[in-house]
């Protein structure tokens, strides 16, 4: 009889597991790529603002007409304040037709600081809304994408989406393009090559580096009919021109 009590209590605790866990996932969605049937993969570009590193990304974006995402960090943003060019290249992210993205604002893990996490993702969202205000467009939290440092995800996010009011995180491909040394500029263009699908979301930095694979990067691409999106609403980029954003 004891034993019978026991295993019950023991079921009705798993079940009262089972109900939590599920409440807090279902409301982090977490997307990958568009899933879509076309030729089209995203570019996004993690840890800027740098005025250097960016100016030299933008000008090569220009080149081949091709808008991409930028996920930022607070740390790095609020020098649009003060750093008139890292000003200078945000403001050309956004009137370029880029999205600013948030990337949190210390890009630290927050596997036990949900609270911190969602006071930093507002904090850098109302930064983005600052920015695209200050030239004269007018974005809303749930349209600014967000990126989870070190492409973070748990359960808890659940609860820190629903604080933010964000529809879904963004993650994608990551290869080792930050190890631009060791990598080397053909093995991070193979790396994402070996990994080029239709909707494919390509994870790179913001970095000097970048100048050196993104041109051929982007020239293979295109020569394959491979065209750019991104998550600027209202424009010919935008990922919803192509299909569904999706796991
Ligand atoms: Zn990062």
């Amino acid at each position: 009889m004891k034993k019978q009590i026991y295993k019950l209590i023991i079921f009705f605790l798993m079940l009262i597991c089972f109900i939590f866990s599920f409440i807090s996932m279902s409301h982090n969605k977490e997307v990958n790529k568009i899933k879509t049937k076309e030729k089209v993969v995203m570019l996004t570009f993690d840890d800027g603002p740098s005025a250097s590193a960016d100016e030299q990304i933008l000008d090569i974006l220009k080149q081949y007409n091709i808008k991409a995402t930028f996920f930022m960090t607070g740390i790095n943003l609020e020098k649009y304040e003060t750093e008139p060019g890292v000003k200078r290249v945000v403001d050309r992210m956004v009137n370029e037709g880029h999205t600013l993205g948030n990337h949190s604002y210390y890009h630290n893990e927050y596997i036990n600081d949900q609270k911190q996490l969602v006071k930093e993702l507002n904090n850098v969202n109302d930064m983005i809304i600052k920015a695209y205000a200050e030239n004269g467009k007018i974005v809303e939290s749930k349209d600014i994408p967000i990126r989870m440092p070190y492409l973070q995800y748990y359960r808890g996010l659940g609860y820190v989406q629903s604080k933010v009011k964000n529809p879904f995180w963004v993650r994608g491909y990551l290869g080792t393009d930050f190890l631009e040394e060791k990598t080397g500029k053909n093995e991070i263009i193979k790396q994402y090559m070996d990994n080029l699908k239709k909707g494919q979301i390509f994870v790179a930095h913001t970095r000097d580096y970048a100048k050196e694979w993104l041109p051929e990067f982007i020239e293979t691409l295109q020569e394959k009919g491979y065209k750019f999106s991104n998550f600027t609403k209202n424009s010919e980029s935008y990922w919803s021109n192509y299909g569904k954003l999706g796991f």
